[in-house]
């Protein structure tokens, strides 16, 4: 039997010493829709503690005693009005679920968040995020992520790390492209990307689940192949390609990809151990792109690291959202044979809109 002590809707507004230490061998503690401020140091006091449930509270600021809590598993702080976490919320080892969404004020999470190796699911909409935060990437078990309504703009790379993600939900946020990267999380069922209005390309056969996006009107100053223009219905439009893709610089217009390319290739295929051998003799953003490849070929599935081909088609019948909204996918292509098969055997319900044939042969 668990020692579960509810005292949601109880109009507390602390929770004194001596109530800490009376109740150190609950597991559960329900405190939702109170009016705390903040936890007192003696929270370390329950040490038991599976289940620490706050939503719906005033809490500026947690103490770093919450460290302490080595058994629990499952924190809520939603709905508060937290500024920041301490450090030690990276000690919470065995922390399954952590959800800080709706805390309108908080805007930088630490980096020890990425020591939660236990963490499943991870939730942060309404947060006040201006840039995803990286360090998550390091939380090794992260099935579910949640970072809706922020202002987000890109994915990072560091999001391969995933490996375990299935769920990423990033509604409602700035973003401009989906990266590339996403296609390499095996285990990744859906994505979530409404209500991103300046969104309107996303990887080939990316499992996206919601589409919502918007045209915005963009610079005419902006960077030639990072914005390719595309027509649609005899209006011009601009497409963002992604910043993993506009690395890139112009690969179409070479038959072949660059030297320096060819031999990122080859030399990825070497063995681990003979790429770990050079790594106190190049200089550190070498090696650091050598072992980080961008992509793989989506025809042949073969490294691509700073220069590829790539491929814009459309769905003729997309499964596409209201009215006159439109998504594109792009392709990564690591040659212009794999580009040419890629077209060649491009299912009927797709239709090409980058490059056009002509340029390509
Ligand atoms: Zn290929």
């Amino acid at each position: 039997m668990e020692v579960v002590l509810q005292l949601n809707y109880s109009g507390l507004t602390q929770l004194s010493a001596d109530f800490c230490q009376y109740n150190r061998h609950i597991e559960r503690l329900y405190l939702k829709r109170n009016k705390l401020k903040t936890l007192p140091k003696d929270i370390r006091c329950f040490c038991n503690l599976i289940d620490l449930y706050l939503p719906a509270n005033e809490i500026h600021k947690l103490p770093d005693e919450i460290g302490c809590l080595k058994n629990l598993r499952y924190l809520d702080l939603s709905s508060n009005f937290l500024k920041s976490l301490p450090a030690s919320i990276g000690q919470l080892s065995n922390l399954e679920k952590l959800n800080l969404s709706i805390n309108n004020f908080l805007s930088i999470l630490p980096n020890e968040i990425g020591q939660l190796q236990k963490l499943l699911t991870f939730e942060a909409a309404y947060l006040n995020l201006k840039i995803f935060p990286k360090q998550l990437c390091d939380c090794k078990s992260l099935q579910k992520l949640c970072l809706d309504r922020n202002f987000i703009s890109f994915i990072p790379k560091e999001i391969v790390k995933l490996k375990n993600l299935q769920d990423l939900s990033m509604c409602g946020n700035s973003l401009v492209s989906l990266s590339h990267n996403l296609m390499k999380l095996k285990n990744i069922r859906d994505i979530y990307v409404d209500q991103n209005p300046a969104l309107f390309s996303y990887p080939y056969k990316l499992p996206v689940t919601h589409l919502g996006c918007g045209r915005i009107e963009s610079e005419d100053n902006c960077d030639e192949f990072c914005y390719m223009d595309v027509e649609e219905n005899g209006q011009k439009v601009k497409l963002c390609l992604g910043d993993d893709v506009t690395s890139f610089g112009h690969p179409v217009l070479r038959p072949i990809p660059q030297l320096l390319e060819l031999c990122f290739r080859v030399l990825s295929n070497y063995s681990s151990v003979v790429l770990e051998s050079l790594k106190d003799q190049l200089p550190k953003e070498l090696f650091i792109t050598l072992t980080s490849q961008t992509s793989l070929c989506t025809v042949c599935e073969g490294v691509i690291f700073v220069d590829g081909f790539v491929v814009v088609v459309i769905k003729t019948d997309p499964l596409v959202i209201s009215d006159d909204k439109v998504m594109y996918e792009t392709v990564l292509c690591c040659s212009k044979s794999c580009v040419e098969t890629f077209i060649n055997d491009l299912p009927s319900h797709y239709r090409l809109i980058y490059p056009k044939l002509l340029e390509i042969t």
